[in-house]
């Protein structure tokens, strides 16, 4: 059996380790800061540790190969992809989104997807497994790489259901940002689930200060089990109730995602539907179309100008709304496009 990859301890966890080898704790943060920001990718390269030290942890963790790398630039809006290969052929993609004053990261949280969701390509793909945390991290170094600069922003949106793979999102926010790696502040990262309702309660219940959103697609539940099959397990009143649990206990809003699919839910007494389902939760909701992808081919994207009238619908009831202009389609890199293959142009 292979030996854990030490970039999945947090520090506290690290520093347990150097007791029980009898080493001083205080080399604790040299370490974790060699690995997490200085990106070493053997123990030998440990600069100033010593050599009997790094024996004794290379006999305890590993510390596997970094990730082959492909990418991919939108030609439109200077979007980035990253496609990962993993040393045992997992994949995993990352996209780096650039708006006028700030850079985002949008990671993945598996290599494919168990949720099934119709529209969405990854979805296409079933799960082929859950990402470690330290994973995690290599996408979002990557992303810092080619930014040149840290990310304003973290999303976890890419790839997977996060909440699925919730102990490794965990152990990944937790990594990001302690201040001896590469000190992420947490409230700079949200978390994207389609609605696993144990884990917006976890959640609300932990000191963690990551945001949450939470992809309603739709306002039918009807319509929403034709969409996923997520629907069945989480009906959207047990996901907006627990929302509302989360918001109460936490003191935080919650982000609500809708998806425009042309002619399925974009009417004003869509909207109305909407405001019934969401009322009395504090929240912003984000207005995204529906990006086409091979898997999804029945539907299509809503139209902008009925989008304009929906949201009227939402602001006019004093919902906070935001209309998000998809990146880097032309790329395969939008919401619900990632497929980890070489279709994308
Ligand atoms: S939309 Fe999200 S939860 Fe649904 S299949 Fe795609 S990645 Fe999975």
């Amino acid at each position: 059996m292979t030996n854990p990859d030490i970039r999945d301890f947090t520090r506290q966890e690290l520093a347990g380790t150097m007791i029980s080898l009898g080493e001083k704790g205080s080399r604790v943060d040299r370490i974790f800061n060699l690995l997490h920001r200085k990106g070493a990718e053997s123990f030998d390269a440990m600069e100033g540790i010593p050599g009997e030290l790094k024996s004794k942890l290379a006999a305890r963790y590993s510390l596997a190969p970094a990730p082959a790398v492909e990418k991919r630039v939108s030609k439109t809006d200077k979007t980035i992809k990253l496609l990962f290969r993993f040393p045992d052929g997992a994949a995993a993609e990352s996209v780096v989104i650039f708006n006028k004053k700030t850079v985002s990261a949008c990671l993945s949280s598996q290599s494919g997807c168990a949720c099934g969701c119709t529209f969405c390509a990854t979805g296409g793909l079933g799960l082929k497994r859950d990402l470690r945390a330290h994973e995690i991290l290599a996408q979002f170094a990557a992303c810092r790489r080619e930014a040149g600069r840290a990310p304003d922003s973290v999303v976890l949106m890419g790839m997977g259901e996060p909440f699925l793979n919730w102990a490794n999102v965990k152990k990944s926010v937790l990594l990001l940002s302690d201040n001896k790696g590469h000190n992420f502040p947490q409230a700079r990262i949200t978390v994207s689930t389609v609605g696993v309702v144990p884990v917006i309660r976890e959640l609300a219940e932990s000191r963690l200060e990551i945001r949450l959103a939470i992809s309603l697609i739709t306002a039918d539940e009807k319509q929403r089990a034709e969409l996923t099959p997520m629907e069945k397990k989480y009906p959207l009143r047990e996901i907006v109730e627990a929302a509302g649990y989360y918001c109460a206990r936490t003191k935080k809003m919650v982000f609500f995602e809708y998806i425009f699919f042309d002619g399925l839910n974009d009417s004003p007494q869509d909207a109305q539907k909407l405001l019934a389902l969401i009322k009395g939760v504090p929240c912003k909701v984000n207005l995204i179309m529906y990006n086409q992808n091979p898997g999804g081919a029945a539907f299509t994207p809503g139209r902008f100008e009925k989008g304009k009238v929906f949201q009227n619908i939402l602001v006019e009831a004093g919902i906070r709304t935001h209309m998000r202009r998809e990146k880097g389609t032309d790329i395969a890199a939008a919401c619900g496009q990632l497929a980890a293959g070489p279709e994308a142009p």
